[in-house]
């Protein structure tokens, strides 16, 4: 795995996509993805430009790279964090643990909201009880 985050100065008409871009841990499940997007931004970009592009070229190729390598550098850098996290987690000693407590908060989380929707709906068809004082407080 390459260092999170990353990145390399710009290099006239060179550009990198892909693993060989940010190579990552496979504990994600992310590669593939992540590669296909730069691919599309890269074709993007370039298609963006198609008019006249070779009429200065190096100029175009530059803007064009620029604009494709920040978000690609972005999405890099979150997509290494969260396989370098998964890394962690699948060995770590401690790993089964924190996944389980991770997974509790998130069934916690997804149990609130599925509540406070339930509530909206309620309350859109007019059938919450009014809440006292003390409860809206
Ligand atoms: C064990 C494992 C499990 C994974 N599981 C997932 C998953 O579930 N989901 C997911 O999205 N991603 C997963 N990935 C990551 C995913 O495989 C990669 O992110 C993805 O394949 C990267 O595609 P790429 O085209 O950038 O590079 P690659 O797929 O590596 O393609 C590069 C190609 O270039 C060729 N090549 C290299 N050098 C040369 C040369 N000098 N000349 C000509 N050809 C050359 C190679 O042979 C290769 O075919 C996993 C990776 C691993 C290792």
């Amino acid at each position: 795995m390459l260092p999170v985050g990353s990145k390399w100065s710009p290099r006239p008409g060179v550009t990198l996509l892909g693993d060989a871009a940010r190579l990552m841990t496979p504990f994600a499940g992310v590669g593939v993805n992540a590669a296909l997007a730069d691919a599309l931004d890269l074709s993007r970009v370039l298609l963006k430009r198609k008019v006249n592009f070779e009429a200065d070229l190096p100029d175009n190729l530059a803007d064009a790279l620029q604009e494709y390598e920040g978000p690609m550098f972005e999405r890099a850098r979150e997509n290494m964090e969260k396989t370098w996290g998964g890394l962690q987690h699948h060995f770590s000693a401690n790993g089964v643990d924190d996944r389980g407590r991770a997974k509790q908060r998130e069934a916690a989380k997804l149990g609130e909201e599925a509540e406070l929707r339930e509530k909206a709906k309620r309350w859109e068809q007019g059938t919450l009880p009014s809440l006292s004082l003390q409860q809206r407080v």
